[in-house]
């Protein structure tokens, strides 16, 4: 079953610019779809289409069945977590307060908050007594982007969107990062895209791995078992 579905969507922008050249591709339930490409190829500008940052200038894009253009951008954006390299972490809040930001937003209670605030910060491997408190200065590069990870994930999305979210981080702390996120998706189930140039990342996160080519072309959508094959 899709939960994302891309249908001839195809984005040119203003200056004519042919990102994302007529693309049909699925995204099933629970799984984590990686794209992977040189940069310029036209991955973000694909994700972006599924939360519409980006319209598609022709063509359509389906979450959950529904053709993103007629949906109110806020319903369809708390269906959405998104998580990006530099995460923007709201620099005044503090940690616990990141992570509560769209929980507050849909007006839960305190209790219900702070325990999953607990949770999420748990979930990512930041103990919250020591972590709910600090801000994001006070966090490495590796901590910051697992703060974005739970807050994107407070209000329990059914789909995450990720573009090139541990880009910043040092080798090891990536592959750290790499491997937590795997088991967390595995637990949670969330439908995942995620956005990397690094073929490495990309096999090793992937259920499916979607090659993207110059000038916004889908080249292959493979297992990721068989691109490892090679
Ligand atoms: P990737 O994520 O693979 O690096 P992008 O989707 O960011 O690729 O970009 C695809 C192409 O669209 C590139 O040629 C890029 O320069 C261009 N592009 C991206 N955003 C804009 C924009 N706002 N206006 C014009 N061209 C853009
Ligand atoms: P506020 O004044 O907005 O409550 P806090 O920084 O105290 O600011 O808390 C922000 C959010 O983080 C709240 O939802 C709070 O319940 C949660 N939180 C704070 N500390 C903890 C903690 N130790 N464990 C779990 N959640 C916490």
């Amino acid at each position: 079953e899709a939960v994302i579905r891309f249908d001839r969507a195809r984005k040119e922008y203003p200056d004519g610019t042919v990102a994302v050249h007529e693309l049909d591709l699925e995204v099933r339930e629970h799984e984590l779809l990686v794209l992977v490409g040189a940069s310029g190829c036209g991955k973000s500008t694909t994700l972006r289409m599924v939360n519409r940052l980006v319209e598609a200038t022709s063509g359509r894009v389906l979450v959950e069945g529904r053709d993103v253009a007629t949906v109110d951008p806020v319903a369809l954006r708390r269906r959405i977590g998104y998580v990006i390299q530099d995460v923007g972490l709201f620099p005044h809040r503090t940690v616990g307060q990141n992570v509560a930001t769209v929980p507050e937003l849909l007006g839960w209670d305190r209790a219900r908050t702070r325990t999953r605030v607990g949770d999420l910060l748990e979930l990512v491997g930041l103990a919250p007594a020591t972590y709910a408190g600090r801000y994001p200065h006070q966090l490495s590069g590796g901590e910051r982007q697992r703060v974005g990870v739970a807050r994107a994930l407070a209000a329990d999305p059914p789909v995450l969107l990720m573009d090139e979210p541990f880009g910043a981080v040092d080798p090891s702390g990536r592959r750290r990062l790499q491997q937590e996120f795997w088991r967390i998706q595995r637990e949670l189930g969330t439908t995942v895209m995620f956005v990397t140039h690094d073929v490495d990342e990309a096999v090793r996160l992937g259920d499916r791995v979607a090659v993207f080519r110059r000038g916004g072309h889908l080249e292959q959508v493979s297992d990721a078992v068989t691109l490892l094959a090679r």
